[in-house]
């Protein structure tokens, strides 16, 4: 195979990696938030977790993945920071094309 390095490419691939990185960042946020409505509500018998912890733990997890994923989000080319920008169409740093 002669693969040539394709910057658009590269760049949707990373962008679908950020999109499960998201997902899965979701699902526990979204699992934390349910254990600990259910159990402020009386839905989940007995106590699995102080709901203050399972909220900070929630927000923690948020803004951690948040970071990494944002400082994940760099040029394939010359790896410079787009965080500014979700969709660019031409990296602002060395200017190859990002998404057709
Ligand atoms: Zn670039």
């Amino acid at each position: 195979m002669n693969e040539v390095f394709d910057p658009v490419q590269a760049f949707a691939e990373s962008r679908s990696r950020r999109v499960r990185q998201f997902r899965i960042m979701f699902s526990i946020f979204f699992l934390l938030v349910a254990v600990g409505y259910a159990q402020s509500v009386g839905v989940l018998p007995g106590k699995y977790m102080d709901i203050e912890y399972a909220y900070i733990a929630a927000a923690i997890l948020t803004l951690g993945g948040l970071a990494y994923t944002l400082s994940q989000w760099r040029c394939p080319g010359c790896r410079k920071l787009l965080w500014h920008r979700l969709n660019p169409k031409h990296c602002p740093g060395c200017g190859i094309e990002l998404t057709k």
